[in-house]
């Protein structure tokens, strides 16, 4: 019989199988009960409104049968079968082409990524058969078919017989070679581990002929010294489970399964961080099995990422990631959701109005945040990993819809804290400190080193009060959203008045500046607009000059804000007070200063305490050639 040929991809696809160094080679039973339970689900949902299939729900059965004289494995369903015309076309092309781009040029290693993380279905078979033979009967036909193939150079169809619908595949291992054992998978212990570890919570019975050992009875007479005898015999076992993991109680399920199903389901090769489960009956009945991952998944902090958790009802799977059900602030939680109450022909327009959604989504909120703080109080070390990898997503989240989510995540917040030189949260600040200290005090810059030296911050740590030290572009945004933690205030050491001075220190501030009064004015007039107010400083001590800002925008913030695309120009910057000591040896010289000698000395400081912020000299040439008119 001539054999018919394959479509372009699907060769392409099929010697990538045989001859693939993809050593995952066990998920082709994973990919082969998939369809067989597709294929069941078609014909069960038949027979909900149609008696002549004749069959109901405990009837279907997924059979595995292992030969290992003929070296093959069969995998067989009751399902809805396929046509000569469906044989032809399904086993004929890739189901799956979107996941797989033949036409460009990608590497053999690229591809073998891609069957690990997409799985290609039926295809799959060929990584360990040499031979594949496919007997169906469609539902609703009284013919059968025989669909066969020993790999890329075409198959052969004919017509065969078969009593009832469903479909067979055998598989005729390839021989073993000296890297391979093919021959493992004739051995029951592998393939009942196999379907547990992947096929656990199909809802069909996966069923298989297991050899037992049992007594031979023992003869009327046998006497004290009898010798028992063995024999051998097979019996039907079902291997899987059936229930979905996420059905089953937390405590009949091992740690080693949740973290195979995460790593299975979500395409990850790392234990999750954190298993958060929860199983609500009430007005709405859900469960929910949610992990945090223990790394950032590489496409994270990009667009391609897509939130969501998937969505089953009773068990069918309706949405692989149902966004609405997760705050963005959550995003890097992965997980299932299965809730009875939800229609399964829901679609995805009406499922943003559910409201049983919104109350599903709030209480996995709660969930989500409980969970994370136990972990902050019970499991530190996880907890700060935790953090490197997300803290980003919830400052954000904190920061997003104005603040929306303050209240949920302040206490999961963590910064770098000047003084105990490690993360401590909002709660550890307010509490260590002194009932007089009036702020929380924070330095924002790009570096915890750079801001530890600035000078505030040093008078700062003087007074006995702590510092954090935000080096993320989002932590001051963040903060300034939350306002306060506690019912203190937070206060950027470099933005106004920081109330540390003790009475007499802002005494000798305001006398100074009341007996400067002319110059700081004369400085603020050569300045000519470029700041709001000069003004004798009370965070100084070795340096000569600052600027703080005065109002909403922190100096941090003007620089994040204008290295961000949007329209020049219009880019809010904040209102500059320039700070001066008047203990540095600098301020006498400007008191002696003649006026066009003091516009010099004013630009040249005003630019000197840009540098030291971090932002541009504002003209450079400029400023070069008044630093070297003081030669
Ligand atoms: P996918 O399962 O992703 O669609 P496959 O290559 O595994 O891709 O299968 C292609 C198609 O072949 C399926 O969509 C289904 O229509 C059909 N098919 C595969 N196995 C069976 C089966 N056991 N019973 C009925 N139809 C099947």
């Amino acid at each position: 019989m001539a054999k018919k040929q394959f479509k372009t991809e699907s060769k392409k696809l099929m010697d990538l199988m045989i001859n693939s160094i993809y050593t995952n080679k066990e998920i082709f039973l994973r990919e082969l009960i998939s369809n067989a339970s597709d294929a069941i689900d078609k014909l069960y949902f038949k027979s909900l409104t149609d008696s002549s299939v004749g069959l109901s729900k405990d009837d279907f059965e997924i059979l595995i049968t292992i030969d290992k004289d003929a070296r093959t494995i069969k995998v067989s369903d009751n399902g809805i079968g396929m046509t000569k015309d469906e044989l032809e076309n399904n086993l004929g092309t890739i189901a799956k082409s979107g996941s797989l781009d033949f036409k460009t040029e990608n590497s053999l290693d690229d591809k073998i990524d891609i069957i690990g993380q997409f799985g290609v279905g039926f295809y799959s078979a060929f990584m360990v058969s040499s031979k594949v033979t496919v007997i169906s009967r469609s539902f609703g036909s009284d013919e059968a078919w025989v669909w066969e193939s020993s790999g890329a150079d075409g198959y052969t169809i004919k017509e065969t017989q078969k009593d009832k619908a469903g479909t067979e595949i055998t598989m005729t291992l390839k021989d073993n070679t000296d890297d391979e054992n093919y021959g493992e998978f004739l051995e029951e212990y592998r393939i009942s581990g196999i379907i547990k570890k992947y096929s656990d919570y199909v809802r069909y019975p996966i069923r298989m002929y297991r050899e037992k050992t049992r007594e031979k009875e023992r003869p009327a007479d046998a006497g004290e010294d009898y010798t028992p005898e063995y024999e051998t015999y097979t019996e039907l076992e079902t291997v899987n489970s059936m229930i979905p993991l996420w059905k089953r109680q937390k405590k009949d399920v091992t740690d080693e399964e949740y973290n195979n199903f995460y790593k299975e389901k979500f395409m990850d090769y790392t234990d999750p961080a954190r298993v958060i489960y929860t199983n609500t009956e009430g007005a709405i009945s859900y469960s929910a099995l949610m992990f945090i991952p223990s790394r950032t998944p590489y496409d994270y902090y990009t667009r391609e990422y897509e939130k969501g958790l998937q969505l089953y009802t009773s068990g069918v799977m309706i949405m692989d990631k149902c966004a609405d059900l997760l705050p963005d602030c959550f995003s890097f939680v992965k997980g299932v959701v299965d809730s009875q109450d939800l229609s399964l022909n829901i679609s995805r327009e009406m499922l943003q109005q559910d409201r049983q959604l919104t109350v599903i989504r709030r209480n996995l909120e709660k969930k989500i945040k409980n969970e994370l703080k136990s972990m902050l109080t019970a499991e530190r070390d996880k907890y700060e990993e935790f953090w490197k990898n997300f803290g980003r997503q919830i400052k954000f989240g904190c920061y997003n819809s104005f603040g929306q989510n303050a209240e949920l995540l302040k206490d999961l917040l963590m910064f770098y804290s000047a003084r105990e030189k490690k993360m401590i949260t909002l709660d550890e600040y307010t509490t260590a400190m002194g009932s007089e200290q009036k702020y929380i005090y924070y330095a924002a810059g790009d570096s915890v080193d750079r801001l530890a030296k600035l000078p505030a911050a040093q008078t700062v740590l003087s007074k006995d009060c702590d510092l954090l030290l935000l080096s993320e572009d989002v932590d001051e945004f963040c903060l300034q959203v939350l306002r306060e933690y506690g019912e203190k205030e937070f206060k950027n050491i470099n933005s106004g008045d920081l109330e540390l001075e003790t009475e007499e220190e802002k005494k000798a501030a305001d006398k100074a500046g009341e007996e400067s009064r002319d110059l700081l004015d004369a400085i603020k007039k050569a300045l000519d607009g470029k700041v709001k107010d000069v003004k004798i400083s009370t965070r100084l001590t070795e340096h000569p000059v600052c600027i703080t800002a005065d109002g909403p925008v922190s100096i941090e913030m003007e620089k994040i804000l204008a290295s961000m695309p949007g329209n020049e120009g219009e880019k809010p910057v904040s209102d500059k007070v320039l700070e001066l000591n008047a203990n540095h040896p600098v301020f006498e010289k400007l008191k002696a200063a003649d006026e066009a000698s003091l516009k010099k000395y004013a630009e040249i400081l005003y630019n000197q305490a840009r540098l030291i912020e971090g932002l541009p000299v504002e003209d450079p040439i400029e400023y070069t050639k008044l630093v070297c008119e003081l030669f």
